[in-house]
């Protein structure tokens, strides 16, 4: 059984939370703060996190931060609507994904699976060297990539650029991130750089760049890998 460790200090959400859950057959521990979170996180190891951000006694994402101190397991952050601020700082903390409230049963339902699996089926995969899709191929040790046949040119900042993404599939990766991994802290402003990049490593391994199904842009969050 999988078992959730919801983190939410409004109780009618956790009733309603639990209960969908529950009929799902997940296992579901809740915790009203920060602190019963982190205490029940230590005895109770739980499959997935679902955090709110706004909690009675810490900034949910300091409970990020301490639970990525000990543990890689999946936290799927509930954010209000107006933070898009709080979500980027929860994505750079370590989240994994985020779902904004109000939410439906089903995209929450969705986004839990979507955690869970990518935890099981690919751990982040830091020592990942090849990478195979339908419309490329990619190899980073031989710093080779190919397309229907035919070797593609990438520059040393676009492979640096698509290595952070392709290791860590599905997942968001934030702009910040990206840009300080890439440029430098100094740069880690320069959102514009990243347009540029993407656009081009698009043009160069997307079947259709204007629609891209492997490079994904989360508008004003940061970029994902769909393997
Ligand atoms: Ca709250």
């Amino acid at each position: 059984m999988t078992r959730v460790l919801v983190v939410e200090d409004d109780p009618q959400l956790v009733r309603a939370l639990v209960i969908t859950m529950r009929a799902r057959r997940y296992g579901v521990d809740a915790a009203p703060d920060g602190a019963t979170a982190l205490r029940l996180a230590a005895t109770r190891p739980p499959d997935v996190v679902m955090l709110d951000l706004g909690l009675p006694d810490m900034d949910g994402v300091d409970v990020i931060r301490a639970l990525r101190g000990r543990s890689r397991v999946p936290i799927l952050v509930l954010s209000a609507r107006h933070a898009a601020g709080d979500k980027v700082a929860a994505l750079d903390a370590g989240a994994d994904d985020y779902v904004t409230k109000p939410f439906g049963t089903d995209e929450l339902m969705a986004r839990l699976r979507a955690a869970v699996r990518r935890t099981e089926d690919t751990p982040l995969a830091l020592g990942t060297t090849r990478v195979e899709t339908a419309g490329f191929t990619i190899d980073l040790l031989a710093k080779k990539a190919v397309r229907q046949g035919h070797d593609v040119r990438l520059t040393p900042t676009e492979w640096q650029l698509l290595e952070l993404l392709v290791t860590r599939p599905g997942h968001l990766v934030t702009q910040r991130y990206l840009l300080q991994e890439v440029w430098g802290a100094s740069r880690s402003g320069h959102t514009n750089y990243l347009r540029v990049y993407m656009a081009q490593l698009r043009r160069k391994l997307e079947p259709d760049p204007a629609h891209p199904r492997y490079l994904i842009t989360e508008p004003g969050m940061g970029y994902r890998f769909e393997g």
